[in-house]
């Protein structure tokens, strides 16, 4: 059975390369036939015209019939050479028989119908002969020479087995005619350590063994299912699998490559173990393109590695590659604090007259390339990796500086808002962090605003309390973000200590929809009123909005309309005018 695939898959292989190659593509079938029609016809007109002793006649010129057999001869002898050149093997052994056939009568002729006119005819045909055996030979000597770097193209030189290309082929093969299959990720563990104390040699003896070990399995049959191996790079190798009838028939296929991988090694005398991690993802369940089944199992592969915990196959699920994007993002967020690419933008505030009310600092992340990231992408992933505090405390200190620096100088009203995170707002230290900005950057208490969003009150309300409460002793402002989002209750609200309230932008979006959530928009607005605190609209952006807004009793916006988040430079421009 397993015989039967290899060739199989070989061919699969092989196509493509002819493929790639332009090889073995012929003109059709009904060429041939043709060919060798008029072959046959143009012979018939060469031996009547041969023989003839007629005339015909141009104008004033008549010309002998028999002059006309060279024409038809010449005619047939290229029928044969296209049928050599075009049809390899066939064409030149068909052209080589109708010539050997056609030879002994044409000397028939000559010899006993004394019919001399056909004496080049038979020299014409030798010639013909004589080249398309040079042409057939010397092209099969080039067919070799194609296949054999053919064979070079899809071959891991090191192991024998398949190549990485050879595998991608069978791959796409298999997705274009939707068959299932399982991708398998195979990755020696600690390779880099073999290679290190023991040298290259020994690491590729090793590689050697494991290529012998997979293909033994794969090719024994023993696993019941039609199994290709190959070397995709360095210590990697990749299987695929077909056949299997359900997912844990293939995790035992997949246990069985495992074990062959974890027996005993001798390398330069030396006894070792080596183990390998398995991830697999499945077509077309897990992915549906050559590309993500190939990553998929990539992934399982990498988070078997990252957990290390002794199992050593996984399959790929939906939540590694969320991971996968956690810990690119993770990366990215760290390199950017230890590289000075954490930075802020400052959107400014306006009361309903459109006088500046102040800023508010938002952070951004210059990734390596230059391209900014927003923080709807890095905050919650820095929340998760408590990562949250550091870009903080970068923001509060480098747009604290700036406000401080521009408050000192001209004795400027703006308030700064700043945004903390539940988890920042709940470090101990949150307080004296925040003692010293106002401290080292000058802002008076009464200038700096901390946003908080509504969910503090449902996550973790009593401590988160006790700390909003000291802030606001300080004299520091406290708004209530993304307000109408969370299920805050009335009592609690009563008692927090807020000076402003902020309408989440979703509710601005619908404010033209209906009177309904225009009514809405100017209860929560009434009821900011009633607890004694301003109520600014977020993401305004739209004219009616605003007038909608004004009427009903809005004392702030924060939008699009009146100001984009600016850099440093341009918010002090804003000031100034
Ligand atoms: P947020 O605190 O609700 O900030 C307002 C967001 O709404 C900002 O997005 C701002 O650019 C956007 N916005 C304001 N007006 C308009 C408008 O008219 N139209 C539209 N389409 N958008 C408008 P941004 O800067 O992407 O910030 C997203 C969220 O990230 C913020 O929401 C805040 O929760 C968080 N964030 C930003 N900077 C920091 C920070 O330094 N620390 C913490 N912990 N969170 C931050
Ligand atoms: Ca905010
Ligand atoms: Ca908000």
């Amino acid at each position: 059975m397993s015989d039967k695939v290899h060739n199989k898959d070989n061919r699969i292989i092989e196509t493509t390369l002819n493929n790639m190659y332009d090889a073995g593509k012929r003109p059709p079938e009904r060429i041939f036939w043709f060919l060798v029609v008029a072959y046959l016809i143009t012979n018939v007109v060469v031996s009547s015209t041969a023989t003839s002793g007629g005339t015909i006649s141009f104008g004033e010129h008549s010309i002998q019939v028999y002059t006309f057999a060279g024409v038809f001869s010449s005619i047939s002898n290229m029928c044969v050479i296209f049928m050599s050149v075009y049809y390899g093997k066939k064409g030149y052994w068909s052209g080589l028989t109708l010539l050997l056939i056609q030879l002994p009568l044409v000397l028939l002729s000559i010899i006993k119908g004394h019919n001399l006119n056909s004496i080049p005819g038979v020299f014409g045909s030798l010639l013909t002969m004589t080249a398309i055996t040079f042409v057939y030979f010397n092209g099969k000597k080039i067919d070799n020479y194609q296949k054999k770097l053919r064979d070079v193209a899809v071959t891991d030189i090191l192991t024998g087995i398949p190549n990485g290309f050879a595998c991608d082929e069978l791959v796409n093969t298999l997705t274009r005619r939707n068959e299932p299959f399982a991708n398998v990720t195979i990755n020696l563990n600690a390779f880099k350590s073999i290679n290190d104390t023991m040298g290259f040699d020994a690491g590729n003896q090793i590689l050697m063994d494991t290529a012998y070990r997979l293909k033994s399995v794969a090719e024994s049959g023993e696993t019941g299912t039609f199994d290709f191996v190959g070397r995709t790079s360095g210590d990697e190798f990749s299987l695929i699998i077909r056949g299997y009838k359900t997912p844990d028939e293939l995790y035992k296929v997949i246990q069985i490559y495992d074990e062959a991988i974890n027996k005993q090694y001798t390398v330069l005398d030396c006894d070792l173990f080596v183990s390998a991690s398995f991830g697999y993802a499945l077509y077309p369940e897990d992915g549906d393109t050559l590309d993500s089944v190939i990553s998929h199992s990539n992934i399982a592969m990498n988070e078997v590695k990252r957990k290390n915990n002794g199992n050593h196959i996984l399959r790929y699920t939906e939540d590694l590659n969320q991971n996968k994007k956690l810990i690119e993002m993770e990366s990215k967020i760290r390199s950017a604090i230890d590289n000075d690419r954490v930075f802020f933008m400052l959107q400014p505030q306006f009361d309903m007259e459109h006088r500046l009310r102040g800023f508010e600092a938002l952070a951004r992340i210059k990734d390596k390339d230059g391209t900014i990231i927003n923080p709807g992408d890095f905050i919650p992933v820095a929340e998760k990796v408590g990562l949250i505090d550091k870009i903080d405390g970068i923001i509060y200190k480098k747009a604290g500086g700036f406000i401080g620096e521009h408050i000192k100088k001209t004795g400027s009203k703006v308030t700064l808002s700043i945004n903390v995170s539940v988890m920042h707002l709940m470090k101990k230290d949150f307080i004296d962090e925040i003692s010293s900005l106002l401290r080292t950057t000058g802002i008076p208490a009464d200038q700096l605003e901390v946003e908080i969003t509504e969910s503090v009150m449902i996550e973790s309300l009593e401590k988160a309390m006790d700390r909003i409460s000291t802030l606001h002793m300080m004299g520091i402002k406290i708004a209530i973000d993304d307000f109408g989002t969370g299920f805050s209750s009335l009592s609690y609200l009563s008692e927090f200590p807020a000076n402003l309230l902020k309408i989440d932008k979703a509710f601005i979006d619908k404010l033209l929809t209906g009177e309904t959530s225009k009514q809405y928009v100017a209860g929560i607005i009434s009821l900011g009123h009633t607890m004694g605190f301003d109520v600014i609209s977020e993401g305004v952006e739209e004219d009616e909005q605003l007038e909608v807004l004004q009427r009903i009793g809005c004392n702030y916006i924060q939008g699009f309309i009146w100001g984009r988040p600016l850099l440093p430079e341009d918010a002090e421009k804003l000031i100034t005018d």
